[in-house]
């Protein structure tokens, strides 16, 4: 007990500790704290569907229908026609032979990469992909390379050196990257796999209902949904609900279904939650103005920050503002806050040391007029 208490102490002296802070609403772009209301910059809701009226509605009326749990994991009978309805919906989106719904990103990126690769594999993964899936590959025993951040020439030299000694070899990357904002290079990545007998797997958590000509991610938006084996994504980020999906060949599921463990032991998620989502899939492609407003005002921000002369990335609705230090991050953020912005200080091991920021999430609630009061208040704040 001593050392917990140690780590807790020394967490707060560099400005690492973390702690809960429970809200009491948050919709619409907005986050209220106590009786205080704040813009919320810190949600991934970024298209606002989580308040949507008819995904509430398809909620309610799945509830009603078939009750509020499934009763069991979808092998023994919490298996209902809704899950199936979801993965045919799914893989029509991604342009993959079939899908596969896990209850949640974490628990699918966890479960599909352990369950494919061993130890006689290699697993080639970006320096900043997310927790997730580097532990998926902990779990694996897979061999694990770290290339740097977006670089397909590192990762290409990791490859002719490594590659010959292992059995299957696998390339991970996000497509937009959760902390960071940029994009892969998908392309160049997807080419070298081709020719070095690896396969792929792609993370579009922050990237699902935003890129694409359909909304689909940056694999439909790059042309690839051919060569990238596995597409994985979320339904808990811009879709506004909760669960992940697979989508990949029909044998590759299979596969799943029969092999990985965070799918076949975990209770299957609600049957409100799956027709939340089938409904979600569909207005992706019912309401194609959310996403290209919000790319648009995310465009507009970043300009109008770069311009102030301030260290911003990214090429996405994910806005980090780097800033270095933790407690400067910390201190920014309380500012921010005292003017009325709910920003969240990203510190380490989320980010790496000494790349503390401010992450801001844009979603679609956030109009011209509220960035502009943010763009009009940052830099009287000083840093
Ligand atoms: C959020 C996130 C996950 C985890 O998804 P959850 O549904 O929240 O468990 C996985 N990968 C990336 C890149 C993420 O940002």
């Amino acid at each position: 007990m001593d050392a917990i208490e140690a780590v807790l102490k020394q967490r707060q002296e560099e400005g690492l500790l973390r702690s809960l802070r429970p809200a009491a609403a948050r919709k619409e772009g907005k986050v209220r704290f106590k009786d205080k209301e704040y813009i919320d910059f810190s949600s991934n809701d970024y298209l606002g569907f989580s308040g949507h009226p008819r995904l509430i509605e398809a909620v309610k009326e799945a509830a009603e229908k078939y009750g509020t749990g499934s009763g069991a994991s979808r092998l023994m009978s919490g298996d209902l026609d809704l899950h199936h309805r979801l993965e045919e919906k799914v893989a029509g989106f991604k342009n993959k032979e079939r899908a596969l719904v896990f209850n949640s990103g974490y628990q699918a990126n966890a479960g599909i990469i352990s369950a494919l690769y061993g130890k006689e594999d290699c697993i080639f993964s970006d320096r900043l992909n997310h927790a997730s899936i580097i532990d998926g590959i902990t779990l694996s025993g897979a061999r694990l390379f770290r290339f740097r951040h977006n670089d397909p020439g590192h990762l290409k030299a990791l490859i002719e050196k490594e590659r010959g000694r292992f059995k299957n070899a696998l390339i991970v990357t996000e497509s937009i990257f959760s902390m960071d904002g940029d994009r892969a290079p998908l392309k160049e990545m997807a080419d070298l796999k081709q020719r070095s007998g690896c396969e792929m797997m792609v993370d579009e958590a922050h990237a699902t209902g935003i890129f694409g000509k359909n909304g689909s991610g940056v694999v439909e938006e790059d042309g690839l949904s051919r060569e990238i084996d596995l597409i994985m994504g979320t339904f808990s980020k811009a879709l506004g609900s909760f669960g992940a999906y697979l989508a990949a060949s029909g044998k590759v599921i299979d596969y799943l279904i029969n092999t990985c463990r965070s799918f076949i032991y975990s209770t299957a998620l609600p049957p409100a939650v799956i027709a939340c989502n089938i409904k979600a899939v569909e207005l992706v492609a019912e309401e194609p103005w959310r996403r290209e407003e919000l790319l648009l005002n995310a465009e507009f921000l970043r300009q109008s920050l770069k311009e102030k002369g301030l260290d911003i990335r990214g090429a996405s609705q994910i806005i980090p503002l780097v800033l270095g230090g933790n407690k400067k991050a910390l201190n920014f953020a309380g500012a921010l806050q005292e003017k009325g912005f709910f920003v969240r200080p990203i510190r380490y091991p989320t980010v790496p040391q000494k790349e503390a920021r401010l992450r801001f999430s844009l979603t679609v609630d956030h109009k011209r007029d509220i960035l502009q009061r943010l763009i009009d208040e940052i830099p009287q704040i000083g840093i």
